[in-house]
């Protein structure tokens, strides 16, 4: 069939001859691929900020500098070090969340506590920066969580936000609703996402602008670590975008039974 990849091997026949066998190896090239793709990103994601600290040690090194120079030179050492460090740590979460064990703790929790939560730990962050953090409508309803992970996929969505939107604008997080599960969303008001880019940026390492995601703190993993920890909880996450006017991600999780079960009494004083 056209775009699928064969792999041929003979097979005997009673009669004592050969028949060719095709055999369909087009997935298992693909998660092939991926995987090469996957550590060349990683050792250039690395290599980068590694050649520049060995630059600026040698340079230090050699000769002798101003004290403005041997500060502004181990300021950018520092940096590059903080960029693996979050490297690392992103993608030891990755890996972590991708993993078939990955244990969730879920319990029944109100969508509106888990807005609420994300609003007030993202509080400081808010505070360096221009943009305001609102919660939009929220509903009381029960949903199915692990509180934690759920706050690192709220984190990620609102630092970006943050990140991305215009500055000066607002960002709005809020949980509507629908029929078997809550949808939440944050929404921005910056310049958006093409529609060609929608489904890829929750691919690991998949930025619109690489540049300005590194320049930023970004690793390009927080969208696919995300992604991972809504699948994990049996919901969906996807994103919005009208250009210029913003951009909205959204994610379900299944509803939970308002109170625990209770035992009945007629059966528990037997
Ligand atoms: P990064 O560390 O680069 O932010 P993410 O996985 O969090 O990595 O996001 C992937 C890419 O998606 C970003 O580099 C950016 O190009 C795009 N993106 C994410 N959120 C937004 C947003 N709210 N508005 C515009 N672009 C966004």
């Amino acid at each position: 069939a056209p775009g699928r990849i064969y792999e041929v091997s003979a097979a005997p026949t009673p009669g004592g001859g050969a028949v060719a066998v095709l055999h369909d190896v087009t997935e298992v090239e693909r998660a092939e691929k991926t995987r090469r793709d996957f550590v060349a990103n990683v050792s250039h994601e690395l290599r980068t900020p590694l050649t520049s600290i060995s630059g600026y040690v040698e340079t230090l090194l050699d000769g002798h500098h101003s004290e403005k120079d041997t500060r502004d030179f181990l300021s950018i050492i520092l940096k590059n070090a903080t960029r693996v460090n979050r490297l690392t740590e992103d993608l030891l979460a990755l890996a972590s969340v991708e993993s078939g064990d990955y244990k969730l703790r879920t319990l029944p929790v109100r969508a509106s506590v888990l807005v609420q939560d994300a609003i007030e730990s993202l509080a400081g962050m808010v505070l360096d920066s221009p943009v305001t953090l609102e919660a939009a409508e929220t509903t009381t309803d029960f949903v199915l969580a692990d509180p934690d992970s759920l706050n690192q996929v709220f984190g990620n969505l609102i630092e970006n936000a943050m990140k991305y939107g215009k500055s000066g604008e607002r960002v709005c997080v809020g949980a509507r609703r629908l029929e078997n599960e809550v949808e939440f969303f944050v929404r921005d008001f910056g310049p958006g996402i093409p529609f060609e880019h929608l489904d890829r940026i929750f691919e690991r390492f998949y930025r619109i602008d690489k540049a300005r995601s590194r320049d930023s703190g970004g690793t390009g993993l927080g969208l696919a670590i995300a992604k991972h920890i809504v699948l994990a909880h049996g919901g969906i996450i996807r994103a919005e975008s009208e250009l210029g006017l913003g951009a909205t991600f959204l994610f379900t999780l299944p509803i939970a039974p308002a109170r625990p079960q209770q035992v009945s009494p007629v059966i528990s004083a037997r």
